[in-house]
């Protein structure tokens, strides 16, 4: 019938509004900032990197394939190095320019480390939309514990990932065979 897709719609629109009264869940706007509803698991917005123990002790080896993929180029990173200039498997600078990144998660899936992850966190006040929105390794820092508060079932994955990886490293290589004491001795 003519018109009928239409009048669906009104219908659904209808019942949605006067249902926002009654029930919370079919509210699509709460009053922010004063409450602020709990994003789904997957939700994402900007970076951060891991860390197990300590927020000098990131899980990142500045390999940097990241900031070679992020299509915006928007990850700047420098590798540490000791007293004697040689190459330590920890970021002496890692930036990104919020400003910039546009959440795609590449970095993401890139890491072979497990060292970044998408946040949750998308609010980002600031009176100054150029140095304000850049941040640092230690702004972008946020603990394992974190990682499972926001995203439990991937972080979960991830340490049981993590933890079979170092127990096959942890496994002592097989012994070579012994000769076969039957086999003729060569002339
Ligand atoms: S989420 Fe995308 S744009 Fe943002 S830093 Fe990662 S790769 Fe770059
Ligand atoms: S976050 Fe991952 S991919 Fe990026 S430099 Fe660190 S270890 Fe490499």
């Amino acid at each position: 019938m003519f018109g009928l897709g239409l009048i669906k719609g009104l219908a659904v629109t209808a019942r949605n509004l006067i249902g926002s009264y009654f029930d919370r869940e079919r509210m699509t706007t709460v009053c922010y900032p004063e409450e602020i509803r709990p994003p789904i698991e997957n939700f994402r917005n900007f970076p951060f990197l891991v860390y197990d123990e300590r927020p000098d002790d990131l899980r990142c080896v500045a390999c940097k394939i990241c900031e070679k993929e992020c299509p915006p180029q928007c990850i700047f990173i420098i590798q540490r190095r000791d007293d004697q200039g040689r190459p330590v498997k920890q970021p002496e600078v890692f930036d990104i320019d919020l400003s910039v990144c546009m959440s795609c998660a590449i970095c993401v899936e890139v890491c072979p480390f497990d060292a970044i992850k998408m946040d949750h966190k998308f609010d980002y006040p600031s009176d100054n939309r150029f140095r304000g929105l850049l941040a640092d390794k230690m702004q972008l820092a946020r603990s394992n514990a974190y990682y499972h508060s926001i995203r439990p079932t991937e972080a979960a994955e991830v340490d049981a990932r993590l933890a079979a990886e170092t127990a096959k490293k942890a496994k002592p290589a097989p012994l070579p065979a012994k000769p076969n004491a039957s086999a003729a001795p060569s002339a």
